[in-house]
């Protein structure tokens, strides 16, 4: 399959239902480190998105989805999430401006970019316990994959995986970013839910490509 627009409004649509499934455990695990709203900013975003992505015209291309995608994100989230996984989409969408099918390399630099924004906007880095922790895992394994020519669904299953271990590792971090820090030595042993949040919607990805 290639991975044109309609991979990515199948994308988002999965990533919408995953989440909306999961908003209950996102909560609890934000509970325990946090506020206890990621699942319900999360869900509420993406409810957003996909009624969003269900509008846009025919013929619209890759990076027309995930601009829509960001803008709404942006506007709904509400809590840290919101600014940068809008950040991370927006960035993805430039990174595939202008065509109208994604290649190998192109998710590669589609994923880059969209870890690029989060680092810029976040200012966290790997070790930090944050989303970025499951992000940088994510990119590493698919630019792994690249190297060994994996094809695109291949690529977006390996940046899964990746997202999910990388989301594991953040149970034995202490907390340096986000509202979390604030709780230090307390939060060790707890899993972040952004982390988790951003597996979800990478295997939705890779999901939709399938
Ligand atoms: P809030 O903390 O405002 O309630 P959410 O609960 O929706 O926002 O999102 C919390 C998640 O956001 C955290 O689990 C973490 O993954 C992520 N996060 C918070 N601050 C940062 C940051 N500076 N860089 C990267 N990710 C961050
Ligand atoms: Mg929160």
């Amino acid at each position: 399959m290639s991975l044109d627009a309609t991979w990515v409004v199948a994308w988002m649509t999965a990533a919408a239902a995953a989440i909306a499934d999961q908003a209950p455990t996102l909560n609890d695990l934000d509970r325990a480190i946090g506020d206890g709203d990621h699942g319900e900013n999360m869900n509420r975003g993406f409810t957003a998105v996909r009624d969003a992505v269900r509008e846009l015209p025919d013929g619209a291309q890759p990076a027309e989805v995930l601009r829509a995608s960001a803008m709404k994100l942006i506007s709904s989230v509400g809590g840290a999430a919101g600014p940068l996984y809008g950040t991370a989409l927006l960035r993805a969408s430039d990174a595939v401006a202008g065509l109208s099918e994604v290649d190998s390399a192109h998710v590669l630099a589609l994923l880059e970019a969209a870890l690029g924004g989060i680092e810029d906007r976040g200012h966290a880095a790997p070790g930090d316990k944050t989303m970025v922790d499951a992000w940088s895992v994510a990119v590493d394994a698919a630019r792994s994959a690249v190297a060994e020519g994996r094809t695109s669904a291949e690529i977006l299953d390996a940046a899964a995986d990746g997202a999910e271990s990388g989301a594991e590792t953040t149970d034995a971090m202490l907390p340096h970013k986000g509202r979390a820090s604030y709780l230090g030595e307390r939060a060790v042993g707890h899993r972040d839910p952004g982390a988790v949040s951003t597996a979800i919607i990478l295997l939705a990805a890779a999901e939709a490509a399938k």
